[in-house]
């Protein structure tokens, strides 16, 4: 098992309101997380419900280690209506969010209408700089169109592209427009994803790193539910292809996701480490 000797690393996107995390089992995934090295977790909503806003909300708020970001994933685009809207401004409000998300467009699973899939993400990248937050941003099949969104609504620091699947070229793109990205475990899976080249590609500074728990674990995890420590396997696969040391791909990422997310520097609960 690869682990740091210090919490250092940030996972930059899990879903631990997910329901294949049973409430009680947190305070344990956290302490393995923190064994493993990772000092917190950015998490996000597994559902377009209010209810599930407010679940990300109650367990950040018992734990410090995790920050919420909240926002309404295209797969649910359809249940989103003005309302909803509402009760999302108020939630981003509420629990003092680092940025709103997921969002975006998905035409790989086209599980809500595309128009409607437009119509939402427009609504939260109006919403995000209304807020002036940064946005998280989930991409499958949809680059043309997702970039040329994102090119309308440009700022100093717009976001992540998360779980970022494309190549180097579109990596340049979204870069110049001022996102960052951030790699999941797909980069650990034979072949890489094709991912090899970008890994290398991304300047320090612009690249974070996620387990898009509890989807997507890692190589040698592969199969198994994930969950934020085993990031500890992506991050090492991308110091590997980097050519540097694992602690400093952590203190690099990390500082990303401090500075995207306007993170205070230590954040490690005393309640999460004797838990
Ligand atoms: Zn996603
Ligand atoms: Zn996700």
């Amino acid at each position: 098992m690869c682990r740091l000797e210090k919490e250092m690393l940030v996972d930059s996107h899990c879903h631990l309101s997910a329901e294949a995390f049973p409430e009680t089992e947190i305070p344990a995934l956290l302490a393995r997380a923190k064994a493993a090295g990772v000092a917190r977790v950015l998490c996000l909503n597994s559902a377009n419900t209010g209810e599930d806003l407010a679940a990300v909300l109650a367990l950040s708020s018992r734990h410090k280690a995790i920050t919420p970001v909240l926002g309404y994933h295209p797969h649910e685009a359809s249940k989103v209506d003005e309302p909803a809207l509402r009760t999302l401004a108020e939630a981003l409000r509420r629990g003092a969010c680092s940025a709103l998300g997921e969002i975006g467009l998905d035409f790989h699973h086209d599980l809500s209408p595309r128009p409607v899939q437009r119509e939402v993400f427009a609504a939260q990248l109006d919403l995000a700089a209304k807020l002036r937050l940064p946005v998280v941003v989930h991409c499958r099949d949809a680059f043309d169109e997702v970039y040329a969104m994102l090119a309308a609504h440009v700022r100093d620091e717009l976001g992540v592209m998360h779980c970022y699947t494309g190549d180097k070229a579109w990596a340049k793109r979204f870069l110049d427009l001022g996102m960052s990205l951030s790699l999941a475990g797909v980069v650990t899976f034979k072949g890489g994803g094709g991912l090899e080249e970008v890994a290398r590609y991304v300047p320090d500074g612009r690249l974070l790193v996620e387990s898009d728990a509890p989807y997507l674990a890692p190589v040698p995890c592969r199969g198994k539910r994930n969950e934020p420590a085993f990031v500890v396997h992506t991050a090492a696969r991308l110091a590997e292809l980097r050519g540097v040391p694992l602690e400093v791909l952590a203190v690099s990422t990390t500082a990303c996701a401090e500075r995207l997310f306007r993170l205070a520097p230590e954040c490690i609960d005393s309640r999460d480490r004797t838990s």
